[in-house]
């Protein structure tokens, strides 16, 4: 299993849904979450940010409504992709006017194929090198699918940790990760490695981007972390 593999959290407290979904996720090559409900889904969106939420509205404890509008308000959780699952079109309209920011809605009881293209959607907007979309930023292309890197149309030499470091900060400019999200995102969570080997690789991605001259994109944010841009 890679470590930057797709994460997805899924939000059901009916078991038999809650399996089938987390099989049908899986066969896209996600990492499948589970959570039977409402507090148990923020207890592991605080442990964990997937990058897409699956979440039945009909919860005990916290309603998914409730979550989504918790997790879209905090800038930390905002990103995350949220479909939210729900028995009713009626029921649908009314999360719609409720404004809760989820990000796509679908009607229960759902087709399996069309939940799966409805995520895949969602993971090209917010995962879109896992999918072997071509990344931007300034004058740097990132091509996932050949592992090659460009600056000012110059092939730049990067190594694997470096590479992968630089497709998490691609796939979302601008945002400030930790070294512990950086950790779990590109050398995987099961693996203890101290977090000044992050600065260590930091430095070499620095030094690799501006081998052929031009500015570092990257931005050292005090207490907090790392950005590109
Ligand atoms: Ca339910």
């Amino acid at each position: 299993m890679s470590a930057d593999q797709p994460t997805v959290l899924v939000v059901e407290d009916e078991p038999a849904q809650l399996e089938i979904l987390a099989y049908n996720l899986e066969a896209e090559g996600f990492r499948v979450v589970k959570a039977e409900d409402g507090e148990e889904a923020l207890l592991s969106v605080a442990e964990e940010t997937p990058d897409i939420m699956v979440l039945d509205w009909m919860l005990p404890s916290v309603s998914g409504i409730e979550i989504c509008r918790r997790l879209k308000s905090k800038p930390d959780t905002r990103g995350i992709a949220i479909i939210m699952l729900s028995a009713r079109t009626e029921e649908v309209d009314r999360i719609r006017g409720l404004e809760t920011g989820a990000d796509d809605y679908v009607v229960k009881p759902y087709s399996m194929p069309e939940l799966m293209a409805r995520v895949r959607a969602q993971l090209r907007r917010v995962r879109p090198a896992t999918v072997g979309e071509k990344l931007n930023y300034g004058d740097i292309v990132l091509d996932t699918e050949g592992h090659r890197v460009y600056r000012a149309d110059e092939l730049l030499k990067l190594g694997p940790t470096e590479f992968r470091l630089l497709v998490t900060f691609m796939e979302k400019p601008g945002r400030v990760w930790s070294r512990e999200q950086l950790l779990d995102r590109v050398w995987g969570r099961d693996i203890y490695v101290d977090t000044r080997t992050v600065d260590v690789h930091i430095g070499r991605l620095r030094k690799a981007l501006c081998q052929f001259g031009g500015d570092d994109p990257l931005r050292t944010v005090r207490g907090a972390g790392y950005a590109l841009g």
